[in-house]
């Protein structure tokens, strides 16, 4: 089955929130003091999240990704991770991480099911990246991603915000891990889902980091794969790994949306920075696999045909990256 929205955007990924605490403080995501506890109430259980994903998947859905805050802190992700896994029609089950636990996680996750790994990392430098977690081990992740490999994954997807005058500089080392360590890149756009002062002064267009890139680099334009979503992809001519840019701030990104979201509480949204959002809660408690479907169901049709965080004012409420899932 085909799920399609008003405007004729086929929508088949679903990106999972389990849990928004984390291990890290990302300045770009969260607060120092990290995220206002829930209650433990609020977060939904194993068992709840696997009804939606079954949901979901019924009506359409082919990929999940997996996702946080941090997915790895929360006990039980692996068993949790086997019972999605084994969801009939789910074709591709992925998950994202900021590294820190893969290099003793991974065997577990490749042997729960997991596909592919993204991991989060925007800077190669100890101090830089440290400055950016506030207090992340580097090494930590990079035996992380070692281990990843060694457990059977395809070298993970990185995914760096760039950030100008942070990170910025960084932006060919990191071109240079799709030959040399053969991973594919993501460059993404720094949002301002903290609605901070003067965000765009960390702003780098898309254009520009591809400008930079391919003012060192030849390159060529690669096919997508079916579930990509909206990043322009490409390939330094001879490397393994490719090179993608989401523009999801200056550019044609909502377009080509392709997902929507549920938070660890339950909250389902068809775009990130809308504050249209469906409580999944009073169809879980007791469960109602037919409302919750037609729940989700709306959330598609009614997925807004863009968003306007680049313009003065714009009106999302104020939350954390964590909160949602990034
Ligand atoms: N903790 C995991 C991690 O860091 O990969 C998963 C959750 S994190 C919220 C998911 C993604 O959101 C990360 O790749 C992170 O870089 C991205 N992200 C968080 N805040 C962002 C922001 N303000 N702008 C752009 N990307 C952001
Ligand atoms: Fe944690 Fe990921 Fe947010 Fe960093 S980006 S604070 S690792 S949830």
């Amino acid at each position: 089955m085909q799920l399609t929205d008003s405007l004729g955007r086929t929508i088949n990924y679903l990106r999972l929130s389990v849990t928004d605490r984390c291990n890290m403080r990302c300045s770009y995501c969260m607060p120092a003091e990290g995220v206002a506890d829930q209650g433990h109430d609020a977060v939904l259980r194993y068992e709840e999240l696997l009804l939606i994903a079954e949901a979901a998947v019924g009506l359409g859905i082919e990929k999940i990704r997996i996702t946080g805050g941090e997915p790895l802190v929360r006990a039980g992700i692996v068993d949790f991770l086997f019972r999605l896994s084994r969801i009939d029609g789910l074709r591709h089950l992925a998950l994202t991480t900021n590294g820190l636990l893969l290099e003793r996680m991974a065997a577990d996750l490749h042997a729960a099911g997991v596909q592919r790994l993204n991991v989060s990392l925007d800077s190669l430098n100890r101090e830089t990246f440290g400055a950016i977690t506030r207090g992340g081990d580097l090494d930590a992740v990079l035996r992380g991603l070692d281990a990843a490999e060694r457990a059977g994954f395809p070298p993970p997807k990185i995914n760096m915000v760039v950030m100008a005058g942070v990170n910025d500089g960084e932006i060919l080392d990191f071109a240079e891990l799709t030959r040399n360590r053969g991973n594919s890149v993501r460059f993404i756009e720094y949002m301002p889902v903290i609605k901070d002062e003067g965000w765009q002064r960390y702003s780098i267009p898309g254009e520009e980091i591809l400008r930079r890139i391919a003012a060192r680099y030849p390159l060529e334009h690669v096919c997508k794969g079916a579930y990509a979503g909206p990043s322009r992809d490409f390939r330094i001519q001879g490397a393994q790994g490719t090179l993608g840019i989401i523009t999801a701030v200056s550019g044609h990104f909502c377009e080509e949306c392709n997902r929507i979201r549920v938070t660890s509480t339950g909250q389902a949204k068809g775009c990130l920075f809308s504050d249209d959002t469906a409580d999944l809660k009073p169809y879980l408690r007791p469960p109602d696999p037919v409302q919750l479907a037609q729940v989700l169901k709306a959330i598609v049709t009614a997925k807004p045909e863009g968003h306007h965080i680049t313009c003065d004012g714009y009106g999302h409420k104020n939350f954390t990256m964590a909160q949602i899932g990034g």
